[in-house]
């Protein structure tokens, strides 16, 4: 096709198509962070009553990624077309409904931004390549399943399962690691989260994580094979470390309060996709 002609030989054109494509994607993740833990609660609550054989909730309102279309929270009101465009509606907006001015959480548009950046930061890595179109995906995975945990504290089976089987199919091809890492990351990624967490909860009776964080790892040991996995440890508790004390400072929070895993590793997982290859390379000088 002429469009991936053009972008194969233009470095600025692929730039800013990804950057916008980034950035619509991001407004879908909007939506999918909205509604996938909506969906899910849905399912739990169909699948009790059977359970319990209780009759099917007649009232219980359908909910997918598609229906009912996007609609104000305060008054109803339909999302069109033109309140929808990523970051700049917002703006132009200033941040309010475009019917009744309830405030719309700034949310959408930093979810939207931090997209078109990730995705422009993988243009920038990786140019025109099987590892681009790679990169994208797993981006914009880490990045939904991020502001999912922050929300619900929940990492979805139905991402961190699909990502993790992805990362052992691309695996094949070699496009981050061969298949027999991959292999061994996906096993070993699971099993050492499993063995902190009942390490952990021996030693003091609490629950650090959820079995979403021994998956994500999973995914991510899947990804870049079973020789990132110490990396990825050590970078997620650097910016748990990190986030933790900003947070102490700035909030007052109490020490060992709940704070979700996830994005931490999902932030580490990113590190690793755009720079694992260099901190790799200074860990182990050759
Ligand atoms: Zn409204």
């Amino acid at each position: 096709m002429a469009i991936f002609d053009a972008m194969a030989s233009n470095p600025m054109l692929l730039m800013v198509f990804v950057t916008v494509l980034g950035l619509l994607v991001g407004s879908f993740l909007n939506v999918v962070a909205l509604r996938l833990p909506q969906m899910m609660e849905a399912a739990w609550k169909r699948d009790s009553r059977s359970l319990l054989e209780l009759p099917a909730d007649e009232n219980a309102k359908v909910i997918s990624l598609t229906s009912p279309p996007s609609s104000c929270a305060s008054c109803g009101g339909r999302i069109r077309a033109w309140h929808n465009v990523p970051v700049v509606s917002w703006i132009l907006l200033r941040g309010r409904c475009a019917y009744c001015s309830a405030a719309i959480s700034p949310q959408y548009p930093l979810v939207e931004f931090v997209c078109g950046v990730m995705s422009a930061v993988c243009v920038w890595r990786f140019g025109w390549s099987p590892q681009l179109a790679a990169a994208l995906v797993l981006s914009w995975a880490l990045l939904v399943l991020t502001v999912i945990d922050l929300r619900e504290h929940l990492l979805p089976d139905d991402i961190t399962l699909p990502l993790m089987w992805l990362g052992l199919v691309l695996s094949i091809f070699e496009i981050f690691t061969n298949a027999h890492s991959s292999i061994a990351g996906a096993a070993f990624g699971y099993l050492s989260l499993w063995l902190i967490y009942h390490a952990f909860r021996l030693a003091t009776g609490k629950e650090g994580m959820g079995y979403g964080d021994f998956k994500l790892l999973a995914a991510l040991g899947a990804w870049f094979g079973a020789a990132s996995l110490p990396m990825i440890l050590l970078l997620s508790s650097v910016v748990g470390a990190a986030v933790g004390i900003v947070l102490i400072v700035f909030r007052g929070r109490e020490r060992g309060s709940a704070i979700a895993f996830g994005p931490y590793l999902a932030g580490a997982g990113w590190i690793t996709l755009i720079w694992g290859s260099a901190i790799g390379r200074l860990m182990l000088p050759h």
